[in-house]
């Protein structure tokens, strides 16, 4: 019998909603809670995180009610607007997130956030250490919550540690700069086992933690994990891409209304090509780069005209973060600039949507694209681009990607790949991707789905416990 799982995350996976003076309470959407309530279900599991939600909401009868219902329990770390302002939207979003994307120059470092980070990353550990027994695995996900583990030993709480990262890793010259580089890989070694995206970002964090902490010992490398000891220690780190729920995808864009939707939206583009971008407003995923490349396209390949449209869908995110404000007016000065340059009667070549899409649309917008382009700077997974090859039930999709996406570890090989920062290359894919012979597409897009299907969120969550398992000894709690 597999042990109890305690999952931490900054957020809980669930939507609080208020409907004529009713309250409820709903899992979120998303591969990672999909792969683990089963798990979780199974063995009464406990997913801890902050809930999101205002004051208003009558949350302990939600989270009862919640337990009763999926078989798992919640719990809550409650945090003040000042903690959100400064571990989250401050720490995490304005120094980790863009560090680890290899951004630099949007990096804020401040201390009095840094020690916010601290003090909630503490508060965590508190209501994990209060939640668990040592017979329990803890596995603590993402940048928001590095030094959890840390604390949780501080205090003493022996359990199984695990981390996952699902951002990139980035190289030692880079991490070096955050001042307070050695406290968190510190951090990260204080799990039993701790997981990345990528080969890149493993090895990566292999160099940090061998160059910039004395005592770290590099003991042996094996296929997809490195141990290393420190402080009596040993810690596994490997990588473990994650992926989607692939079925699930497939059975939904399968749907009649999806098939209808995505009909009535091909129409709206009659004879042309569509390319899809599909992004959260985020300076990563270098939208901008994205509409040059594209106007470079149309300046390049006259044969382009009236036969594409690029539809980009922004869905809006981290509003309050001046950064993503400016992203914003630049992105629709852009879209306004090229459409002025080569709109003609009856065709607008670039559609900027900033909005969501709610599950039939969005799934509606993969299946019927003729060609993706996902062209993050630095991106530690890109999930949009396995559910668009998912949803290509035809067979007839083009996959553009980033070389610097994690996706293009397992995609690169069928997808067209670029570097978003050349945009001739960018354009050049474009144009091959819209001239590419049916033949070559459905056997591509047949390579990639076959690989997702594979590959699929259920095997990552699988391999990921089961390389827990076998965490070498000296490893164990106590050791
Ligand atoms: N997505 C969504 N609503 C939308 C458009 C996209 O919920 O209107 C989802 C999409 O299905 C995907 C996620 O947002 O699962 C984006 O994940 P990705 O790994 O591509 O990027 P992230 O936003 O996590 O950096």
């Amino acid at each position: 019998m597999l042990k109890r799982l305690i999952i931490v995350s900054n957020r809980l996976p669930i939507v609080i909603s208020q409907e004529q003076g009713q309250w409820n309470i709903e899992p979120g959407a998303g591969g990672l809670v999909t792969a683990l309530e089963p798990l979780m279900s199974r063995n009464h599991g406990v997913w801890i995180g902050w809930p999101g939600c205002g004051p208003d909401a009558p949350i302990d009868e939600l989270v009862a009610r919640f337990a009763a219902e999926r078989g798992y329990g919640l719990k809550i770390v409650p945090l003040s607007d000042d903690e959100v302002e400064k571990y989250y939207r401050g720490f995490s979003n304005e120094a980790l997130w863009p560090l680890c994307h290899d951004l630099l120059g949007n990096c804020i470092f401040s201390l009095e956030n840094y020690c916010s980070y601290k003090d909630v990353n503490r508060k965590f550990a508190e209501v994990t250490a209060e939640a668990s027994t040592p017979d329990d695995i803890v596995w603590v996900h993402d940048y928001q919550l590095i030094l959890c583990g840390r604390y949780l030993r501080q205090m003493q709480a022996t359990r199984t540690l695990a981390f996952f990262l699902h951002i990139p890793f980035p190289t030692p010259d880079l991490f070096r700069r955050l001042p307070w580089k050695r406290a968190l890989i510190e951090g990260l070694l204080s799990y039993d086992m701790i997981g990345f995206q990528t080969l890149r970002d493993h090895r990566n964090f292999v160099h940090c933690a061998a160059t910039l902490i004395k005592g770290v010992e590099v003991r042996s490398h094996h296929r997809n994990h490195t141990i290393l000891r420190y402080d009596n220690r040993l810690i596994k780190a490997g990588h473990y891409p994650i992926s989607i729920d692939f079925e699930n995808f497939v059975q939904h864009a399968g749907k009649n209304e999806v098939a209808e939707a995505a009909w009535y939206l091909h129409e709206h583009y009659e004879h042309r090509q569509l390319i899809l971008g599909i992004d959260r407003l985020d300076y990563t995923k270098g939208i901008p780069e994205r509409f040059l490349a594209f106007e470079r396209a149309l300046e390049k390949y006259p044969a382009l005209h009236q036969k594409v449209s690029l539809l980009q869908v922004v869905v809006p995110s981290r509003t309050m973060v001046p950064d993503y404000v400016d992203l914003k007016t630049q992105l629709e000065q852009m879209a306004g600039r090229i459409n002025g340059r080569f709109a003609q009667h009856g065709w607008v070549p670039l559609h900027y949507h900033y909005r969501s899409l709610d599950p039939t649309q969005l799934l509606a917008h993969y299946r019927t694209a003729e060609i993706a382009l996902v062209t993050p700077l630095r991106d530690g997974m890109n999930l949009v681009a396995k559910e668009y090859c998912a949803c290509s039930v035809d067979n007839k999709g083009v996959l553009i990607l980033s070389k610097f996406a994690g996706a293009a570890d397992q995609l690169g090989k069928h997808a067209l790949l670029v570097n978003p920062y050349d945009l001739e290359q960018t354009a050049d894919a474009i144009f091959y991707a819209f001239t590419m012979p049916p033949e070559e597409r459905r056997r591509r897009m047949a390579l990639l789905r076959a690989q997702i299907k594979r590959n699929d969120v259920h095997r990552w969550m699988e391999t990921f416990i089961s390389a827990l398992s076998t965490i070498p000894r000296e490893t164990q709690p106590g050791a």
